[in-house]
């Protein structure tokens, strides 16, 4: 397992760790002048900027794009809102493309408004995935899925463990010329608690569909199902053990912190949240 002490350069800080508060060309340079390697941007930061330009920013800044977040949710409640999701998704593809993003990060989404019907919403996953898939090749954009915690299935995602998001890549994706475009993120908020986990990371790293790794910790309580996410080491995730596994599976990207806290983090300034993620990454991932 490659060792953290020093090595910010190996880090990534996803920008919602840092709650939005400065436009995104400052972000950019304030992530850089903390010393981390890389940068995963969100969306609704693009709004009214050039993207060409942030890219520049970016690249000037000397920071990697560890990937790009992230997917309008593909289940739909009829053909034609399914579509708009899916030429949603082209169009920030291609901005995850003029970024130079490792992968675009996707969260599927899951019932529609009024739906009990997971297995539709499973079926639009697949089928709005393996449409976005053709473009994003195109393009020359790696595709993430995000698995997320099962708490989440009612609303922000149907897919919901490491295992049932391979099982899809290989669905749709079965047998990829090269290095497969279609993989998975791994974010120990959502898989941590998972006791197939040690066999599905090493399945992921075998099949080549390792394309990214998020930090942050579960309090225990939680207070809030979205925003109540703990820094690293305030929490019972046991982090080094989950990074040890990601590695030995072959993952050699971004170790990227992404943590959602409304109360906590989010209220603080931006050096102090960049300053504790780089001292816990060196202590307790
Ligand atoms: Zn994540």
């Amino acid at each position: 397992m490659r060792d953290l002490a020093g090595r910010l350069d190996l880090c990534s800080i996803n920008t919602a760790t840092l709650g939005y508060q400065t436009r995104i060309g400052e972000t950019v340079d304030a992530v850089a002048r903390a010393g981390f390697g890389a940068i995963c941007p969100w969306r609704r930061e693009m709004e009214g900027e050039d993207v060409a330009a942030v890219a520049r920013r970016i690249r000037d800044a000397g920071l990697a794009v560890s990937g790009y977040c992230r997917s309008t949710y593909l289940p739909s409640a009829d053909r034609a809102t399914l579509d708009a999701a899916v030429a949603d998704n082209r169009r920030a593809v291609d901005q995850a493309a003029a970024l130079g993003a490792a992968c675009f990060v996707m969260v599927v989404g899951s019932l529609p408004k009024g739906s009990r019907d997971l297995p539709a919403a499973w079926a639009d996953v697949e089928e709005g995935t393996a449409r976005l898939l053709e473009h994003a090749q195109d393009a020359g954009v790696r595709l993430a899925l995000e698995p997320l915690h099962p708490m989440y299935a009612g609303d922000r995602s149907c897919l919901n463990t490491l295992e049932q998001a391979l099982d899809l890549c290989a669905r749709i994706e079965p047998e990829p010329a090269g290095a497969p475009w279609l993989g998975t993120a791994v974010d120990v908020y959502h898989v941590w608690w998972d006791p197939k986990l040690d066999a599905q990371v090493d399945c992921a790293g075998r099949t080549g569909r390792l394309f990214a790794f998020h930090v942050c910790d579960w309090l225990v309580p939680t207070r809030d199902l979205l925003l109540d996410r703990g820094m690293m080491g305030d929490g019972v995730i046991d982090l080094k053990r989950i990074r040890g596994m990601v590695e030995a599976a072959g993952y050699g990207g971004p170790v990227e912190v992404e943590v959602f806290s409304a109360e906590d983090w989010w209220r603080r300034p931006i050096p102090e949240i960049l300053a504790a993620c780089a001292e816990r990454l060196e202590a307790v991932c």
